[in-house]
C-alpha cells in the first residue's frame, strides 16, 4: 500500500457540506488490490486484537459490530484504513466518525476520506492507519508499543493544536451564535466575523480593550494610586528598589504581617504573603526582586481573608469565584507527597493553562510553607486536616475555584463595576481579599489587591465547586450587540465558463450600491477599484483574504473547481450562490471523471447558500437546474429562452427568474415582468451579438436582484461594464485595427468554443482563428477543439502554450489538427507552435473586414501584440 497524495479539506466540499474537516488519502493498494480482508490469513484476528474498540463502528450494516462483520466477510483495505484512521483519532481523544471510501478510475487506487478534529493529527492518523494495516497483513499483528506511540503522538498533536481555555470558551460561544471565526497568523489572534464587521480577540483581550487600561492594570502601584484617589479600598503599601530601603518601608506600611511582591509580576510569581519577621522579609525581597523585570518590589500590609476573583465585562459584573490555594487534605494514612500525587491524578489537572485545573508542583515556596506549618513531604497529616502547599491562590499554581457569583453583596458589585471603569477596561478581573464577599468590603476591612487585564475565564467557566457561568456570552454581546451583523454578504460564483466575467460584473453591480466590494477572480484579487494580488485567485486562500479584510462590505468570490476539490470552501455559507453551467472541462483531474461528478463539485456552491439566501441557477443547463432538488435555500433561474419550462413552472408558483426575450433582458417575479435593459444597450454583449455574454449578464443581474439591488442600479452598472481589455482582460475584447478587427478571448474548452462560435458566426467577413489549449487536457478534448474550430472559422492557425504542462512539444497541436481534419467542414489550417509568431502571422495576413480571433495562453502578451498595431490615440 502506498499513499499517493494527501488532501486536507477545511470547508464545505464535494464529500460533505456539513463535515468540513476531512482528510483524503489517494491510496494505491498495490498488491492488496485483489485481496479483500477475508482472503488474508489472520487479518481479522490481528485487527480486532490491535483495535478491539472497532466493534463500536456500525458501518453499512447499521449495528454494533457492523464494520468488523464486513472485515470478516471481506472488504477492501482502503475501507479498513478509513475506519482505523477514525478509530486511532477517537482513541487519542478526538472523537470522529465520518468516513467514505471510493474507487478511482485507476485500478487498485482508492480515495479514502475521513474526518479530523486537528488536521495534523488527521494526516498522522492516515499514515498510522496504513502502517497498522500493512503490519497486520504482513506479520498478523501491530505491536502494542507502536500503537501506544501513535496514540501518544496523536494526543500531543491535539494538545498543541488546542486553543487556550479562555479562547476556547469564547470561540464556542461564537459558534453557538453562528458567528464565523478564524485563526490569524500572528500573536494567537482570532478573528470573529467577516470583513468590515470583524472583531478580534487574543485570549480575553478584545479589539475594544484599550492600551491605557491594560498598561495601568499591569502597573500594580499605579492601579492602587488611581483607585485610592477614587476612594476605593486598596492595600497600604510602598515600592522599593534596594534592600536597604526595606526597613523603612516596613515601618511606613505599619509593620508586620506583610506581603512582598514584584511590581510587575503575574501568576503569583515571586509573591510571599503573611511575612512576619525581618528575616522572612529579606528572603521575600529576594524572591520578589528576581521575579521583577524592573527589580522593583511592592511592600504592603497583609490583609486577612480569602482570595476572590470578580469578572467584569462591558461594565457589568458577570462572575465571582473564590480561589483556594493549592492544598491537600489528610486521610490519616498517606504522606503529603502521596496526597499530592493522588490529587494530580485528577484528569482535569493539566500543565499550565491547558486544562480546567493545573497540577500541583512543589517548589521552594511550598517547602517553606510546609516548614512553617511544621510538615515535610513525608509527614502524614491527620484525617480531614488541610495542609497548604501554596500561599497564593492562582489556578496556574494548582489552586481550585468555587463559584460565589450569587453571594456577592450588591455594594461590592457596584464597587467592582466602578473599579473597572476607573481603570478603563472592557474585560477585567479584580482580585479582592476578603473574609466574606457577601458583606461590603468597607465593613470587613477588605481590599482590592489588583485589577487584571486579560483575566482567565476557566475558573468561572469550569469552577471546581458551584455553578459554571457563561462568561463568554456578555463578551459576544459586547462585540456583536444583538441585531448587529457579524458577516458580510457573500456571493459565490461557479461554473465551467463565464465565472470571471460574471464575478467581475456582479462586483461591478454591487459597487453601484456604494459599498466596498472585495472580489476574487482568475486574474487576481481586488478590493474596491484596486488590485491586491494578481494571479489565479479562485481558491479558499484568496476568499479568506477578502473575508479578513477590514474594509470589505460585500464579498464576490469566483469559486473554481480546483479550490473546492483541494481544500473546500473558505466559508460555511453564502448569501447568493451562482452556478453558470457545467460542461466537459477539467475531466480526469482530481478524480473527477464524469460530467455528473463535476456537477456535484459545482453544486457545493449552491448547497452552501444559507436558507434565506438564493441559489441562482442556469435553467438552460439540465445538470445545473437539477441541483435545485437538493437545495434548502431559495432558488432563482436564468434562461436565454423565453419559454423555458423550468422557468415557467418556477414563476407560476411566484418564483423569481431572469430571461432573454426579443432583445430584452427581463426579470420575472411570479406574474410580473420587469425590463432590466435591452441587450444592445449592454456593451459587454457586443451589440447583442454574443449570446453567452447575455447569459452572464442575466446571471449577474439576477444575483444582485435577489439580494435586493434595484433595477435602476443594475441597469446603470450594465451600461458601464464593457468587455474591454481593461475591465475584463481576455474576455471578448474586440479591437478595430485599421480595416479589420481582432478579438482576444480566453475560450479554452469545447463549451466556451461553442459559445464563442455563436458570436463569430454572426461576423460578416472572413473569420480567422488562432487556437490552442492547456496541455493538461485529454487528447480527445484537443480533437474536439479542432473540430469546433473548423466549424467556426474559415482559416485556422494552431499554436501551443509555452507551458505544455507535461506534453511533448507539438503533441497538443497535432491532436487539434486531427480534429480539424475530422470535421465535416474541414478548413485551411497551418501549425505555428510559437504563440507570438502565430498571432503575428494571422494579423499580417488578415484581409479587409475580417475578424482574427485569438485564444491566447497569456492575455497580456496578446494584448501587447494587438496594441502595437492600433492607430496611435492622439
Ligand atoms: P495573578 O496574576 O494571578 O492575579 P499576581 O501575580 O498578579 O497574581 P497578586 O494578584 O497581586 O499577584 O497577588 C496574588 C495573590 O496574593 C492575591 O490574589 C492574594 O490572594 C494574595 N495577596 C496579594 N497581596 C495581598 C495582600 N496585600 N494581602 C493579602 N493577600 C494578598
Ligand atoms: P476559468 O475557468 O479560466 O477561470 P471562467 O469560468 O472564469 O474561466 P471567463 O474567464 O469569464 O470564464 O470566460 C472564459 C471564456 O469562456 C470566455 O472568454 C468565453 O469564451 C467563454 N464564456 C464566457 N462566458 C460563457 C458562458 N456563459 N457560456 C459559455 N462560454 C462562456
Ligand atoms: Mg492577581
Ligand atoms: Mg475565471
Amino acid at each position: 500500500m502506498k499513499i499517493l497524495r494527501t488532501l486536507t479539506l477545511r470547508g464545505p466540499n464535494y464529500w460533505s457540506i456539513r463535515r468540513t474537516q476531512l482528510v483524503i488519502l489517494r491510496l494505491d493498494l498495490e498488491d492488496l488490490a485483489e485481496r479483500p480482508s477475508n482472503t488474508i490469513p489472520g487479518f481479522y484476528e490481528g485487527l480486532t486484537q490491535a483495535l478491539p474498540s472497532l466493534v463500536e463502528h456500525y458501518c453499512a450494516p447499521g449495528y454494533r459490530g457492523g464494520f468488523l462483520q464486513r472485515v470478516q466477510e471481506g472488504t477492501y483495505m482502503g475501507h479498513i484504513v478509513e475506519h482505523v484512521a477514525l478509530e486511532l483519532q477517537t482513541l487519542a481523544g478526538m472523537s470522529v466518525g465520518f468516513g467514505r471510501t471510493r474507487q478511482t478510475a485507476d485500478s487498485g487506487v482508492y480515495q479514502v476520506v475521513f474526518a479530523y478534529l486537528d488536521e495534523k493529527a488527521g494526516r498522522y492518523a492516515g499514515r498510522a492507519a496504513v502502517r497498522l494495516c500493512q503490519s497486520i497483513v504482513e506479520t498478523g499483528s501491530y505491536s502494542l508499543s507502536e500503537l501506544e506511540q501513535d496514540l501518544q503522538d496523536l494526543r500531543e498533536l491535539w494538545a498543541d493544536a488546542a486553543l487556550g481555555p479562555s479562547t476556547d470558551v469564547l470561540v464556542k460561544e461564537a459558534e453557538a451564535r453562528n458567528i464565523p471565526w478564524m485563526r490569524l497568523s500572528a500573536r494567537f489572534m482570532i478573528q470573529l466575523g467577516y470583513g468590515v464587521h470583524q472583531k478580534r480577540i487574543q485570549a480575553t483581550l478584545s479589539n475594544l480593550t484599550g492600551i491605557l487600561g491594560v498598561e495601568l492594570a499591569c502597573d500594580k502601584e499605579g492601579t492602587k494610586k488611581i483607585l485610592r484617589d477614587a476612594g476605593i479600598p486598596v492595600p497600604r503599601g510602598t515600592v522599593i528598589e534596594y534592600l536597604d530601603e526595606l526597613e523603612d518601608a516596613i515601618d511606613e506600611v505599619g509593620g508586620y504581617p506583610l506581603v512582598l511582591k514584584p511590581l510587575d509580576g503575574n501568576h503569583g510569581r515571586g509573591i510571599t504573603i503573611n511575612v512576619k519577621s525581618y528575616e522572612e522579609a529579606e528572603l521575600a525581597y529576594d524572591d520578589a526582586s528576581s521575579a521583577s523585570k524592573t527589580r522593583r518590589v511592592i511592600v504592603e500590609r497583609y490583609y486577612e481573608g480569602n482570595d476572590h476573583r470578580v469578572l467584569v465585562v462591558n461594565g457589568k459584573l458577570v462572575a465571582v469565584a473564590e480561589r483556594v490555594p493549592a492544598h491537600v487534605v489528610g486521610d490519616g494514612k498517606s504522606t503529603i507527597a502521596e496526597l499530592i500525587e493522588e490529587t494530580n491524578r485528577d484528569p482535569n489537572r493539566g500543565q499550565g493553562h491547558d486544562n480546567i485545573l493545573t497540577r500541583i508542583e512543589i517548589d521552594r515556596n511550598s517547602m517553606n510553607l510546609l516548614d512553617r506549618q511544621g510538615y515535610t513531604l513525608d509527614s502524614v497529616p491527620r484525617k480531614g486536616e488541610r495542609c497548604m502547599l501554596r500561599a497564593t491562590a492562582n489556578l496556574s499554581t494548582g489552586g481550585i475555584a468555587i463559584d460565589r457569583t450569587d453571594e456577592i453583596h450588591p455594594e461590592n458589585i457596584w464597587l467592582a463595576e466602578r473599579v473597572v471603569k476607573t481603570i478603563g477596561l472592557d474585560i477585567a478581573g479584580i482580585d479582592i481579599v476578603t473574609s466574606d464577599i457577601s458583606r461590603p468590603l468597607r465593613e470587613t476591612d477588605s481590599v482590592i489587591v489588583e485589577v487584571n487585564a486579560a483575566p482567565g475565564f476557566r475558573m468561572h467557566a469550569a469552577p471546581s465547586h458551584g455553578l459554571p457561568r457563561n462568561i463568554a456570552a456578555p463578551v459576544m454581546d459586547m462585540l456583536f450587540p444583538p441585531g448587529k451583523p457579524s458577516r458580510v454578504p457573500i456571493f459565490a460564483l461557479t461554473g465551467t465558463n463565464g465565472k470571471t466575467t460574471t464575478t467581475r460584473l456582479t462586483a461591478h453591480i454591487m459597487k453601484h450600491t456604494g459599498k466596498v466590494v472585495g472580489y476574487t477572480t482568475t486574474d487576481g484579487t481586488y478590493i474596491g477599484n484596486y488590485l491586491v494580488e494578481s494571479g489565479d485567485n479562485t481558491g479558499p486562500q484568496s476568499a479568506e483574504l477578502i473575508l479578513k479584510d477590514p474594509t470589505v462590505e460585500i464579498a464576490v468570490l469566483e469559486t473554481a473547481r480546483g479550490g473546492i476539490l483541494r481544500s473546500g470552501l473558505a466559508f460555511d455559507c453564502s448569501d447568493v450562490g451562482v452556478v453558470l453551467n457545467v460542461a466537459a472541462d477539467h475531466l480526469g483531474l482530481g478524480d473527477i471523471n464524469t460530467i455528473e461528478q463535476m456537477a456535484q463539485v459545482k453544486a457545493v456552491v449552491a448547497e452552501t447558500v444559507k436558507p434565506d439566501g438564493y441559489a441562482v441557477l442556469n435553467a438552460d443547463d439540465p445538470l445545473v437546474s437539477a441541483m435545485a432538488e437538493r437545495l434548502k435555500c431559495n432558488v432563482a433561474y436564468f434562461s436565454m429562452e423565453a419559454d423555458n419550462q423550468v422557468v415557467k413552472r418556477h414563476t407560476s408558483k411566484g418564483g423569481i427568474a431572469a430571461i432573454y426575450e426579443n432583445g430584452d433582458l427581463l426579470i420575472l417575479k411570479g406574474e410580473w415582468k420587469m425590463r432590466i435593459s435591452k441587450a444592445v444597450e449592454i456593451p459587454m454583449t457586443l451589440k447583442g451579438m454574443a449570446p453567452f455574454m447575455i447569459a452572464n449578464a442575466l446571471a449577474a443581474s439576477l444575483a444582485a436582484f435577489v439580494h435586493g439591488v434595484s433595477l435602476d442600479q443594475i441597469r446603470a452598472a450594465l451600461s458601464t461594464f464593457e468587455a474591454s481589455s481593461s475591465q475584463t482582460p481576455g474576455r471578448m475584447n474586440l479591437f478595430e485595427i485599421g480595416d479589420y478587427s481582432a478579438l482576444i478571448d480566453y475560450a479554452h474548452n469545447a463549451h466556451s468554443y461553442k459559445a464563442l462560435g455563436e458570436f463569430v458566426k454572426n461576423w460578416p467577413g472572413e473569420r480567422i482563428g488562432v487556437v490552442g489549449g492547456p496541455g493538461d487536457r485529454r487528447d480527445e478534448d484537443f480533437m474536439l477543439l479542432g473540430e469546433l474550430s473548423a466549424e467556426i472559422f474559415d482559416r485556422v492557425i494552431v499554436k501551443e502554450d509555452d507551458d505544455t504542462r507535461g506534453r511533448p512539444r507539438g503533441d497538443a497541436a497535432d491532436w487539434i489538427a486531427k480534429g480539424i481534419e475530422k470535421s465535416d467542414r474541414p478548413c485551411k489550417y497551418e501549425i505555428i507552435l510559437n504563440e507570438t509568431d502565430a498571432v503575428n502571422t494571422a494579423l499580417d495576413s488578415a484581409p479587409k473586414e475580417s475578424l482574427v480571433v485569438i485564444l491566447p495562453e497569456t492575455v497580456s502578451r496578446a494584448l501587447r501584440l494587438i496594441e502595437s498595431r492600433l492607430p496611435s490615440k492622439n
